[in-house]
């Protein structure tokens, strides 16, 4: 399941504080409940694929691409001095001419988002 409004996410992701536990896993504060916080586990696979877990009700219900993977993603990006932009479909990232991930969201890659990463 695909978010609808993943600018949105996005810019709601630049408010969360993002804390690295270990290689692959971060605790990301939660929007909705300010005393929760949401563990992400994020695993890089092959072919440039993206496989990421999240805590949140959203994820549980196999939502791809909550505010808090999306923040951890972007987390993981600024240490390389990157910035990402999500996008919904692959002709989308495809049209910003940078170098693109999947985030995978299902068995088939019609459940997933398209991520692009650019410098600065
Ligand atoms: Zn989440």
């Amino acid at each position: 399941m695909k978010p609808t409004n993943i600018k949105d996410l996005q810019s709601q992701s630049r408010n969360l504080t993002v804390r690295r536990v270990d290689r692959d896993t971060f605790v990301v504060e939660s929007l909705s409940n300010p005393r929760g916080n949401h563990i992400v586990t994020v695993r890089f696979g092959d072919a440039n694929t993206v496989y990421a877990r999240c805590t949140c009700p959203w994820a549980k219900n196999h939502g791809v691409a909550c505010s808090h993977v999306i923040a951890a993603l972007e987390y993981l990006a600024g240490l390389k001095g990157r910035r990402l932009s999500f996008w919904l479909t692959q002709e989308d990232a495809n049209r910003q001419k940078h170098r693109t991930f999947y985030l995978a969201g299902g068995r088939n890659r019609q459940e997933g988002v398209w991520i692009t990463s650019r410098t600065g």
